[in-house]
């Protein structure tokens, strides 16, 4: 299944925003080896008998970006699963949830008039959807990774859609609700804001590999966004993230 879609011997690298997100999956890693890089760590090694690179994105879309060829251009990437955080704007996507995204839109790419809002100018796309089977794969691995969990006594849905991308913190009503029914008002339906996302899945569209990833929501993106944040990342997020890697990696190598 995911196979296909790794050229065979090329390992998969796996991508967190956040240090508390990677620690869990460094110390898991069988044979790790710490490669300094562009001025990133990079470890390479096995998770689960899969030959894996791990790195942290770094915080934005063009940081995640260098991050992203540094991978394939010098660690040989053949494909990107990443794992962070995100504010949480739809409806019915709470705190503790995760979003498996499907798409990947930059909510603040405007080169209007010249092209259509939200377009990446000369690739006449505007959003670029996850790959199938990966976004499949990770799906799987949610459900099992994150069974038996609670999160302020509810049981973490997963949600798959849309997930918007920009180079900004989103902590306030007003902010959140602009950003939304722009896009609304675009044909998109944003389940979640975070900040590189799109940035990855656009690199991984041009060197035509697989991409998928998954955000907890860590806040609604409101004025107490920077308030639940930090608590969340260590105590939520890094469990969140370990368990779902590891199932994933578990499926995959099974599949390879
Ligand atoms: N204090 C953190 C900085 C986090 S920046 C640190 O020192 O590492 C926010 C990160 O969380 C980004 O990776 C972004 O993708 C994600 N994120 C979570 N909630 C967000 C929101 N409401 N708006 C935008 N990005 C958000």
């Amino acid at each position: 299944m995911f196979a296909a879609h790794r050229p065979s011997g090329r390992p998969l690298a796996i991508l967190s925003a956040l240090a508390e997100e990677q620690d869990g999956l460094v110390e898991q890693l069988q044979d790790g080896q710490r490669v300094r890089h562009a001025g990133r760590e990079f470890w390479q090694g096995r998770l689960g008998g899969l030959h894996v690179v791990l790195a942290l994105s770094r915080i934005g879309k063009v940081a995640a970006a260098t991050t992203s060829v540094a991978l394939i251009e010098r660690f040989d990437a053949g494909a990107i699963v990443f794992t962070g955080v995100a504010g949480g704007v739809g409806s019915n996507v709470q705190v503790g949830d995760v979003v498996v995204g499907s798409a990947y839109v930059q909510h603040d790419m405007d080169a209007s008039p010249l092209f259509p809002r939200y377009q990446i100018p000369l690739t006449g796309q505007t959003a670029f959807a996850a790959d199938a089977a990966l976004e499949r794969a990770l799906l799987a691995a949610c459900a099992v990774g994150l069974q038996g969990l609670q999160h302020a006594g509810r049981t973490p849905q997963i949600h798959q859609g849309l997930i918007a991308s920009g180079d900004r913190f989103v902590n306030g009503l007003d902010e959140t609700r602009g950003i939304v029914e722009a896009l609304q008002s675009h044909g998109h339906q944003p389940l979640a804001v975070e900040m590189e996302g799109a940035a990855v899945a656009q690199v991984c569209h041009d060197y035509g590999l697989a991409f998928a990833a998954v955000r907890s929501i860590s806040d609604r993106a409101d004025a107490a966004a920077h308030v639940d944040f930090p608590l969340f990342v260590r105590d939520v997020a890094s469990v969140y993230a370990r368990r779902i890697i590891t199932e994933l990696v578990r499926a995959l190598a099974l599949n390879d």
